[in-house]
């Protein structure tokens, strides 16, 4: 790690500052998670050692808790097992607990506990911290926190093997806090949908800015490749976006810039405890933006319109959060029209109530195949996205991306494959070239580079060949719309 050193930022506390000159794509350091398990929601459904989603899992045999996808997966994650399936088998075997395993802070802090015991009380592979550093904000936590704090250590202490060293409540209500403001959202091996969570201590170190110069990826290494010699862990990446100079603190965001300062800040405090006093904070940038309205012929629609229009828009996406939950996509399109019929006169292109209602539009009308209109929302919600996000910014990427997809299965291969390209030189940086969200941009980009030739040359040739291509897609963007994208890094999420 000899791009970055520990430093006390001002006002912030500890923090990582370069020590040379980074450029874009850049990666900064990676680390793999010090311990990691899956959602309790998700215990049948991701391998308990590779994170990766699979249809069949294999039980363990002990503890009927654990799934993996094979036997290979199982014998790599013995090391971590181990103790815990005696305790989980145990745990379920009696009183309260009975069939039931403990939940996934209780799972995670053990498997923290044990690591610790078993190497002698320090993190061994790091350099940069210990976990007694870490901060746990114990005291920062409002009173149901603490409720649910006192119930997990009281959980973690019958989970807890009487043969295995044992602990003062402090340092295990110590670790349950560092948990619960720096436990990191593991990822499936796309990215697409939070399976899990971890503790990567180094990046504890990396402070939070809404308009950061860093962002933190998960990459789940490859184990497929024959020869071992390329096998590589699952760990997370912190990768530069632009230039960064020598002496420069490093940043990432914590919370997605798409909304308004206000919120942001309340979010930070609630979630993290503490107030974002950063430049974009400071400035409320972009924030007129992003609750503007329209100009038309050069006048502003009134603001008591606009006000009017912002208020039923926040209405009308909890109308659609909820029936996009019950699956009810027809009812969910139903609620986006009528609303956008509103917004579409009066808000602003960049108005980010609009631009979830597109979002939605756009990812629902592709699912239920009403590829053009989806094509439509998409080009209008990248645009605005590009108006307000950092032009290296992952969200972006992702969502360019999929516009980009949804635009080449509307036919529309011109723009399709404009929006790949942007989306690919974004994802190469945030995410790496390694990484299979990457990989399958790069297949797009040639899948795409070649039809457009093709159109070009003969538009007849063309069409008839899509027909084909669209049969065998390199990836599936028809997922059911249900599951929310990754936007928060942190888990810290209210459940
Ligand atoms: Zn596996
Ligand atoms: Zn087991
Ligand atoms: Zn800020």
């Amino acid at each position: 790690m000899d791009n970055i050193e520990v430093f006390d930022s001002p006002g912030k506390g500890r923090g990582l500052r370069a020590t040379k000159e980074l450029l874009s794509g850049d990666v900064l350091f990676s680390e793999p998670p010090f311990a990691a398990v899956v959602f309790d929601s998700l215990a049948d459904k991701i391998c308990h050692s590779c994170f990766r989603r699979q249809d069949k899992l294999q039980r363990c045999g002990q503890c009927k808790f654990a799934q993996y996808c094979d036997k290979t997966c199982q014998s790599a994650g013995w090391k971590e097992h181990k103790l815990e399936c005696g305790a989980i088998k145990a745990f379920g075997a009696i009183g309260d607990n009975f069939g039931k395993a403990p939940n996934e802070n209780i799972r995670l802090a053990a498997r923290i506990m044990w690591r610790l015991d078993k190497e002698g009380g320090v993190m061994s592979d790091m350099q940069m911290t210990s976990l007694d550093d870490l901060e746990n904000h114990i005291s920062d936590m409002p009173e149901d926190d603490l409720k649910e704090l006192k119930v997990d250590i009281h959980n973690f202490l019958d989970y807890w093997p009487r043969n295995s060293k044992q602990h003062r409540v402090d340092d295990i209500s110590h670790i349950f806090g560092v948990i619960n403001c720096n436990g990191f959202t593991v990822s499936d091996q796309r990215g697409l949908n939070a399976v899990g969570v971890g503790l990567f201590p180094n990046l504890c170190l990396v402070n939070h800015d809404c308009w950061p110069n860093c962002t933190v990826i998960l990459n789940h290494g490859n184990q497929s490749a024959v020869n071992t010699v390329y096998h590589s862990q699952m760990r997370i990446e912190l990768r530069a976006l632009g230039k960064i100079e020598p002496g420069e603190e490093v940043t990432v965001s914590y919370v997605d810039f798409l909304n308004v300062t206000e919120d942001r800040q309340r979010q930070l405090k609630m979630h993290y405890f503490f107030d974002c006093t950063c430049e974009h904070c400071k400035g409320h940038i972009k924030d007129d933006l992003k609750m503007g309205g329209k100009v038309v012929d050069g006048v502003k629609v009134p603001e008591e319109q606009v006000k009017e229009v912002t208020e039923y828009s926040l209405q009308m996406l909890q109308k659609m959060d909820k029936a996009r939950l019950e699956g009810n996509y027809h009812e969910v399109i139903k609620i986006c029209r009528e609303c956008m019929e509103k917004q579409e006169p009066v808000l602003a292109d960049t108005h980010i109530y609009q631009l979830r209602m597109w979002s939605t539009a756009s990812e629902v009308l592709a699912y239920l195949q009403f590829i053009d209109e989806a094509a439509d929302y998409a080009r209008k919600m990248v645009d605005g996205y590009n108006k307000l996000y950092h032009p290296c910014n992952a969200h972006l990427g992702m969502a360019t991306m999929r516009a980009g997809v949804t635009h080449w299965q509307a036919g529309k291969i011109e723009v399709g494959h404009g929006m790949i390209c942007k989306a690919y030189a974004i994802l190469q940086r945030t995410h790496g070239p390694t990484h299979p969200i990457t990989k399958d941009l790069e297949a797009m980009r040639m899948q795409t580079e070649m039809e457009l030739r093709m159109f070009r040359e003969n538009e007849y040739i063309y069409k008839s060949m899509r027909e084909a291509a669209l049969k065998n897609q390199p990836m599936s963007m028809m997922n059911e719309p249900m599951a929310e994208s990754v936007k928060n890094l942190f888990r810290r999420q209210k459940k």
